[in-house]
């Protein structure tokens, strides 16, 4: 198929959900994706934050090259070696967080959670935060904050508020007798990248435990790594009662998680369940992503790319910048005016980034990106936000 056949299948039979980029991409390594005509892009988009391994790791192919010879499909009635090696490894990352629930993308985790806080606590109501995106089903949409997502979906589904984040009083007087749970991204990713203070985890956590209601963590898209250690909330030093991960979880392949406290009730047969969850192709794909980032010592990595990153964007003098901030290498740099048109020219200088919201440049470089790739993407964004003016949209 030639790029002109790509570009008119795809036009003519996409669900028309995405505002789709003309660049044909076919192939990528590391922090680097190859377009049809071999031209090199540096990829800080990470597919939103999938490829923290970057992309094609050589562990993660060998794995499910191997893993689909075998078995692919297994549901979780049956035990399996793969997945007990994940459970293993999952069960284990965070003390006290032992028992795992695997379902297959990021809003299936956060559904899942809000369903186990409601049958642990027989409560009904979730406490969200202001700029929480936490997925596009009814569930996880009634906690996303933004109208964008919500608008012309409603009614959506009854019981779920919002507070502001990093505001403990507002915190205090949400949570009741009546909170099932309160659910926060501790790094808000598509809101902005608004960082949740240690302290203000730290109150969510006693606020919770002094009302009976349950803390869930949304690391789908901070997890494995992204911020410097394997979970963002691990930074505040508490533990959560629930933690939904999926994105960068296997290294690219889709699958989702929830890690489960001891103080999560009820779980029992017939509760919740998923058909795919728990495979042992997807099992087998995340041993191996979680290994290589540990055998890599990606999370040291990512703590010391990212101060290193956001040291230099901080050196960028230019009038459009309002904020550089971040956690890790999950960066924001915030313009005073809308973003869209800076990161078109970054595209066409090679550079995928993503937005988060219309201000907000947000950079999500897959962990093993080179020194040298950063100092390339410094460089590029220096040019494009102090001497190139781009057009309007
Ligand atoms: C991407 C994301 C989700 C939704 O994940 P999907 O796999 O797209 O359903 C949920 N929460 C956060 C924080 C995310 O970044």
């Amino acid at each position: 198929m030639n790029a002109t056949e790509i570009f008119e299948i795809e036009s003519r039979h996409t669900s028309g959900l995405y505002g789709k980029q003309p660049i044909i991409f076919v192939r990528g390594q590391g922090a680097s994706l190859w377009d049809i005509n071999e031209v090199e892009y540096l990829d800080c988009a990470s597919g939103h934050g999938v490829a923290n391994l970057g992309h094609a790791h050589p562990r993660v192919a060998r794995a499910l090259a191997e893993q689909s010879t075998k078995l692919i499909t297994l549901f979780e009635t049956f035990y399996n070696d793969q997945r007990a090696a994940l459970m293993q490894i999952m069960g284990t990352l965070v003390p006290g967080l032992e028992r795992v629930f695997f379902c297959n993308s990021g809003t299936e985790s956060v559904e899942a959670a809000i369903k186990f806080a409601r049958i642990s606590t027989g409560r009904p109501a979730i406490i969200a935060a202001m700029r929480a995106f936490h997925g596009r089903t009814y569930g996880s949409l009634s906690a996303t904050y933004n109208k964008k997502y919500r608008e012309g979906f409603e009614p959506l589904l009854p019981g779920f508020s919002h507070v502001p984040l990093n505001n403990i009083e507002a915190l205090e007087k949400a949570i009741t007798a009546e909170t099932a749970a309160f659910l926060v991204e501790v790094v808000q990713g598509e809101g902005g990248v608004y960082v949740a203070e240690n302290e203000y985890i730290q109150a969510a956590r006693r606020i919770c435990d002094e009302r009976g209601a349950l803390l869930i963590i949304d690391e789908v898209q901070s997890g494995f790594g992204r911020t410097g250690k394997w979970f963002a909330f691990q930074h505040s030093g508490i533990t959560p009662d629930l933690v939904c991960c999926a994105k960068s979880l296997a290294g690219g392949v889709p699958m989702g998680a929830v890690l489960i406290a001891p103080s999560v009730k009820n779980l029992v047969p017939g509760v919740h369940g998923s058909t795919f969850g728990g495979n042992p192709l997807a099992c087998a794909a995340a041993v191996a992503a979680l290994t290589a980032i540990k055998d890599e010592d990606l999370l040291n990595q990512a703590a010391e790319k990212g101060a290193y990153l956001i040291h230099k964007l901080c050196a960028i003098d230019s009038p459009l910048i309002r904020d550089v901030r971040g956690l890790g290498l999950m960066v924001g740099i915030e313009l005073k005016q809308k973003v869209q048109p800076y990161l078109k020219t970054l595209q066409d200088r090679h550079v995928l980034a993503l937005n988060a919201g219309m201000t907000v440049i947000r950079l999500l470089p897959p962990l093993v990106i080179t020194t040298r790739q950063i100092d390339g993407l410094v460089e590029v964004l220096r040019e494009v936000l102090t001497v190139e003016t781009p057009q309007a949209e």
